[in-house]
Order: structure tokens, then sequence, then C-alpha cells
């Protein structure tokens, strides 16, 4: 209701990070990332690693085509 409400609020420590799977849609505290923005978690990259990655090192972005590297976050 109040503004002081709200602001009081804001995210106190940035350690818990939750990213959001755009795959699954679930959250998590780990995601493998593209610059653009897209998250992926690890069961989905696991499940989608034939499509996403040709030499287990690096990672291709399925919204921007970037090459991301495993292990490098
Ligand atoms: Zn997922
Ligand atoms: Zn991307």
């Amino acid at each position: 209701m109040t503004e002081a409400t709200q602001q009081s609020r804001k995210e106190k420590r940035r350690s818990k990070k939750i990213h959001l799977c755009h795959c699954c849609g679930r959250e998590f505290q780990f995601c493998w990332n593209c610059r653009c923005g897209f998250s992926i978690c690890q069961e989905c990259m696991y499940e989608n690693e034939w499509g996403m990655t040709c030499n287990g090192i690096t990672w291709e972005c399925p919204d921007c085509s970037a090459q991301n590297g495993f292990g490098n976050q």
C-alpha cells in the first residue's frame, strides 16, 4: 500500500540469486546463462544436450545462437 513498505522489501542479499529456466519455467539457484538473458537449468541442459552442444565444451543458445562455454560461469 505504502511506498515505504515496497522499498523495505527490496532484496537485501544478492547472494541468493534465482535464475528462471527458460526451458522448464522453474527457478534455480544455478542455471547456464547466455549473454542475451537466456537461462537453462542443469536438468534441461542435460536433456537437450544433444541439440545444444556438439562438442561438450560449448553450448549454443537457442535464442541468439551464441556459443557459451561449459564451466565458465
Ligand atoms: Zn529447466
Ligand atoms: Zn543467447
